[in-house]
């Protein structure tokens, strides 16, 4: 099977968007992220799941601590610049949330605190114990077939 049609099925299942943010020497790190899925109620757990290859991967094992933003529908070109895929150098005004820098007018900020780590293949999925959440009254952000999407409701 070629790496293509995994990625295209993979991309079959549509998401939310997320920007993982954490604190590494005093410098603020974010990266656009879908692989986040809730795990445990009792304790309340999530998991992330960050490649090799991202910067972002030993900052969180150094730090210990993460937020996940759940992207808001106004907030496509925080994933884009998260992602890489704008270069536009914007100073961003992040808050504060149990210690953890979060992105303002995120959907859902979320801080954790790393309990462990698995390395899995060529990526590492951090369970992180939730801290504190902040919650808005917002629509989110989709991300389906590799294409940003908004959120329609299904006619009944
Ligand atoms: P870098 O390349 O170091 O940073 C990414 C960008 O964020 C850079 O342009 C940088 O300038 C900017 N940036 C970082 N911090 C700041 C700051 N404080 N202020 C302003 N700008 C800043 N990869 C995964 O591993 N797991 C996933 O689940 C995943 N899901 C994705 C979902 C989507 C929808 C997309 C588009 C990409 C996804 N990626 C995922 C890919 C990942 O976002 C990119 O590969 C990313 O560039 C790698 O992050 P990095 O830590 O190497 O960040």
């Amino acid at each position: 099977m070629d790496d293509r049609l995994f990625r295209d099925t993979m991309g079959k299942f549509a998401t939310g968007v997320t920007v993982i943010t954490t604190k590494h020497e005093e410098q603020v790190h974010g990266m656009t992220a879908n692989a986040f899925m809730s795990v445990s109620l009792s304790p309340k757990l999530v998991v992330i799941s960050i490649g090799e290859k991202a910067r972002c991967l030993h900052k969180i094992r150094e730090s210990g601590q993460f937020a996940v933003n759940i992207l808001a529908e106004d907030q496509q070109e925080y994933s884009m610049i998260f992602a890489g895929q704008k270069k536009d150098e914007i100073d961003i005004p992040f808050d504060t949330l149990a210690g953890v820098p979060v992105l303002p007018g995120a959907l859902a900020q979320i801080s954790c605190e790393v309990v462990s780590t698995h390395v899995e293949g060529d990526h590492t999925l951090f369970i992180g114990k939730v801290q504190d959440i902040k919650l808005e009254d917002k629509e989110p952000l989709l991300f389906y077939s590799g294409k940003y999407r908004s959120l329609q409701r299904v006619p009944v």
